[in-house]
């Protein structure tokens, strides 16, 4: 029977800006319901952002009054690119773009900062585990799930028999980088999109806010000479305002939600081929939104995942639920499998 004295793990989101953590009990319960985020500081590098984490673990056990010896392990998520392991890319990225991040071993880091056993996975892999459970619950060893996350770029993750699937170099998941047939996507004259990672057509380039503001409302705009969008300050302004003037049922923003649904239910296809999922989860701003608008985004994604129709009889399609914790929690999750593995 569980007792007040049994342990918990922690989960630590380390983000862009802040940090958010959570912590879970050995039953799977978790103990916080709300976020609690403090500035992450990993412009500052890796000393200071570690430095930062550990005042998260610690603002988290004093809030849920939780003492230190009762944590057996922590789980870390963090935006890529990093290895399967934690380590940051030798290339750098937008996240880590202080030159200490270089290489380093942020999981590493944190283990030996805190001296607990740390387990990490990306932001996108951590949120589709947590979607993943959230949904099937006990059967979650018996499921497999696909999340695709959109946001600054396209995440998510695949989850296999309630594993994430991580693969050799940490890159597995990375479902923003799959090629899509764009025959039947793209408007007439509308210029093939391109993608930050030098593919062109991937769905990233079309299911981001960065697809948005550099593929598909330059061209959309132009066939709206009249809309309002037009006079927005920059590009990169406007393509933030394109969700609000989809909740509100504005015809060149559904447009381009329409083409993001169409990108995703594409991937879905190919998830569908790959891996034939029990359930296919759509994450971040665009299912955030007014319930009207989630639920048409959502049937406009369904409508173009083509399943056999054995498949159609036991998929599932809904949404990456609590995502602003979904991280968070995902990362104390496989936490708290790792401890049941050992
Ligand atoms: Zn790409």
């Amino acid at each position: 029977m569980p007792t007040a004295e049994s342990w918990v793990v922690v989960g630590l989101d380390n983000g862009g800006n802040k940090n958010n953590a959570t912590v879970l009990d050995a039953e799977g319960r978790y103990l916080v319901s709300q976020l609690f985020e403090r500035p992450s500081r990993v412009t500052e590098g890796p000393d200071v952002a570690v430095a930062a984490l550990v005042e998260s673990f610690e603002d988290i056990l004093r809030r849920t009054a939780i003492d230190r010896s009762r944590v057996k392990a922590v789980g870390l998520d963090t935006p890529g690119p990093a290895s399967a392991e934690g380590v940051v890319s030798s290339r750098g990225s937008t996240n880590f773009a202080h030159p200490g991040w270089r290489n380093y071993d942020f999981r590493g880091g944190l283990e030996a900062a805190l001296g607990l056993p740390v387990v990490y996975n990306n932001d996108g892999n951590a949120a589709a585990l947590y979607a993943h459970y959230q949904l099937f619950g006990a059967m979650a060893p018996q499921r497999s799930s696909i999340s695709a996350i959109v946001g600054t770029g396209l995440g998510g993750g695949v989850v296999e028999r309630g594993h994430v699937v991580k693969g050799a170099a940490g890159f597995a998941g990375e479902l923003g980088h799959v090629h899509i047939p764009m025959e039947g996507l793209l408007g007439e004259g509308q210029p093939q999109p391109k993608c930050n990672c030098g593919f062109s057509g991937d769905v990233e380039s079309v299911a981001s806010l960065t697809g948005i503001e550099a593929n598909l409302l330059p061209y959309w705009l132009s066939r709206y000479p009249q809309h309002e969008l037009n006079k927005a300050e920059s590009i990169a302004r406007a393509a933030k305002l394109v969700r609000g003037y989809g909740e509100a049922g504005d015809e060149l923003a559904l447009r381009i939600f329409e083409q993001q649904a169409k990108a995703i239910g594409r991937l879905f296809t190919i998830a569908a081929n790959f891996m034939d999922p029990d359930a296919y989860f759509v994450g971040g701003g665009v299912v955030e939104a007014e319930a009207h608008f989630r639920d048409w985004f959502l049937g406009k994604v369904r409508e173009n995942t083509q399943l056999k129709e054995e498949q159609a009889e036991v998929a599932r399609f809904t949404i990456v639920p609590d995502l602003d914790m979904a991280g968070a929690r995902g990362a104390a999750l496989a936490a708290l499998r790792s401890i049941h593995a050992r």
